[in-house]
């Protein structure tokens, strides 16, 4: 089981698209850990954006993620990381298939609808940014044997 950290961007959440955005991760038998809606102050978004400081987008990506509010959550799953990411579509939305969020919803490169951790060490850095250890619940879903199960 992985977890990993997921943000529904401003633009997601001004287009009313965070139920269909978290419909998806449900169908697909991702559990939710934790949830909020919360705007995003200055200080956060440039330390979960760090490793893209200095580039041309950066200072954009920041007036974006910080203007209006955001939903962040946790999921936990089977392969959580790499399945979110599957989910998402790559970051530009012009490019991304159909039949992925970012392929389904966007044409931007920068308001792409949402954020998913990219490995093990992103989440886990991400999931301590974003949440305190008491906000990340522990508990199980009646039909996990049945969605995770198996080989
Ligand atoms: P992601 O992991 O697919 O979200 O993409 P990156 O980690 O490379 O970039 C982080 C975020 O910065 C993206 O999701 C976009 O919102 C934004 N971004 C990335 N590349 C570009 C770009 O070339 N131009 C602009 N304007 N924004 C970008
Ligand atoms: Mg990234």
């Amino acid at each position: 089981m992985q977890r990993t950290l997921f943000i529904c961007k401003p633009d997601c959440v001004q287009r009313r698209l965070v139920g269909e955005v978290i419909r998806r991760f449900e169908s697909k038998g991702l559990r939710l850990v934790a949830l909020k809606l919360m705007t995003v102050s200055r200080a956060l978004a440039e330390k979960h954006y760090a490793e893209h400081a200095g580039k041309p987008f950066f200072e954009g990506l920041i007036q974006f993620i910080t203007a209006t509010p955001v939903v962040v959550g946790v999921l936990e799953g089977n392969e959580a990381i790499s399945v979110l990411r599957g989910l998402m579509g790559p970051t530009n939305g012009a490019a991304a298939p159909p039949g992925t969020i970012r392929g389904d919803f966007g044409l931007s490169r920068q308001n792409n609808l949402i954020h998913g951790s990219d490995s093990a060490e992103s989440a886990a850095r991400e999931i301590a940014l974003w949440f305190t250890p008491t906000e990340l619940l522990d508990y199980q879903l009646a039909d996990e044997h049945y969605v995770s199960g198996g080989e």
